[in-house]
């Protein structure tokens, strides 16, 4: 059926004064954003919701993209119908007849901001009651707990009516939080953190570390594709390519091996560190599990938090694998991050790394390198793009034929 317009209710009401007045000129701002494909489209952000006139888009594809706009609490499709009984009996058959299925219980709810209107709500929650039961078989009322709401809403200028109440992705929208690095691999932990960062508000941009020769181009292809799905909860995205093979040679050519991992760990994020402040961004944010790995200890966290001072972020933290897995299968990320393509981590993983390595001893053996000089020239071979939502990289033609070098 062809609906008029989408109204939308916010999340998270305890927002006030301008932290309100910025949460919802920051929803309008993304909601537009996420439907730029529909110029026909009309905005209408209020103080406790926001309404879009459709002007005839289809409300299918507008829905599976407002699905994932965060800050949403739920929405409705709405239809007008002009201000006579016969028009709003046929809009609401319509209306019913398109959500209804056999058994379900209803019941109207009329609520009149145009007390001038010839009928008042409980007139009007009758006469369409009785009408639809009329028209329709298998209907049942229910006043307490019924399958269908049918809000009916008189205003000054046309009837609204809905019938359906759709949850939202919720959270807060993208951009209140501020802005924060995020340290994306190509597996499945950080792009779960990745959503729920985004989820919480934080606009961020993605730091991700390869190492040709070492690392394959397709690796480094499938964290972009990564950051193409996660771009479906935020618009557009920017990546970060940090090239890192010359800190993981030197360090593995140098220093003990049960300490490679910490020191390569303390150098990435040391260098997330120095990006996160040249793009003014407030936090950094990894995809570390409590336990997971060996980097993933307490005891390896605080040999490798040593080097900023900056609040490191981890939302899957106290999450076990499954728990994860189940998330990154609901946001579209877990079947492209089991694809086979390793990253640098995996490529100089020690095969003993320490799980209680010593801080003092991290701090020993790195001063032995130029650290200085070893992430000036990282930071010196960085390339950031933008990338959009769905966009492809995996299956492009130059990542295909780099394959074949
Ligand atoms: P993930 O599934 O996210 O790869 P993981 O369990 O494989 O996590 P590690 O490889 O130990 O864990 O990495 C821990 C975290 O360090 C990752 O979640 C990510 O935030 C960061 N990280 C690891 N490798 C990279 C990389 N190549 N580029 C950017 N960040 C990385
Ligand atoms: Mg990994």
């Amino acid at each position: 059926m062809q609906y008029t317009e989408v109204m939308i209710r916010y999340g998270e009401l305890s927002t006030k004064g301008k932290n309100r007045k910025d949460f919802i000129n920051r929803l309008a701002s993304n909601i537009q954003k996420t439907l730029v494909d529909w110029p026909e489209l009309e905005f209408h952000p209020r103080h406790d919701r926001m309404h879009i006139v459709l002007h005839g888009a289809p409300f299918e594809a507008v829905d599976a993209r407002l699905k994932r706009v965060f800050g949403i609490q739920t929405y409705s499709p709405v239809v007008t119908a002009e201000k006579n009984l016969p028009a709003i009996e046929a809009k609401a058959l319509e209306l019913m007849q398109a959500t209804f299925q056999p058994g379900m219980s209803f019941k109207v709810n009329t609520r009149r901001s145009d007390h001038q209107f010839e009928y008042d709500t409980n007139q009007l929650n009758s006469l369409i009651g009785d009408y639809l039961f009329d028209q329709m078989t298998d209907l049942k009322a229910e006043m307490k707990h019924p399958d269908l709401v049918l809000r009916i809403e008189v205003r000054r200028d046309a009837i609204y009516l809905s019938n359906q109440l759709l949850k939202g992705a919720g959270g807060m929208p993208v951009g209140t939080a501020g802005k924060a690095v995020m340290m994306l691999s190509g597996g499945i932990d950080s792009p779960v953190a990745s959503y729920l960062a985004l989820k919480r508000g934080v606009d961020i941009e993605m730091v991700h570390f390869f190492s040709p020769p070492y690392t394959t181009d397709k690796a480094l292809a499938k964290a972009k594709e990564l950051t193409g799905i996660l771009a479906n909860y935020s618009g557009k995205i920017n990546f970060i390519a940090v090239p890192f093979a010359e800190i993981q040679e030197t360090i593995k050519e140098k220093l003990p091996e049960g300490y490679l991992m910490t020191i390569q760990r303390r150098f990435m994020l040391r260098l997330a560190d120095l990006i996160r402040a040249k793009r003014h961004g407030k936090a950094i944010i990894n995809g570390e599990s409590i336990g997971q790995v060996a980097s993933q200890t307490l005891d390896s966290m605080i040999a490798i938090n040593d080097v900023t001072a900056m609040p490191v972020l981890r939302p899957v933290v106290t999450m076990d694998k499954n728990e994860i897995i189940a998330l990154a299968e609901k946001i579209g990320t877990f079947d492209l991050s089991i694809a086979p393509f390793e990253d640098c981590c995996t490529i100089f993983a020690p095969p003993r790394p320490k799980t209680k390595p010593k801080l003092d001893k991290a701090r020993l053996y790195e001063q032995e390198l130029d650290i200085d000089g070893l992430v000036a020239r990282a930071l010196a071979g960085i390339q950031v793009m933008p990338i959009y939502p769905n966009q492809q990289f995996l299956h492009n033609k130059s990542a295909e034929d780099a394959d074949l070098l």
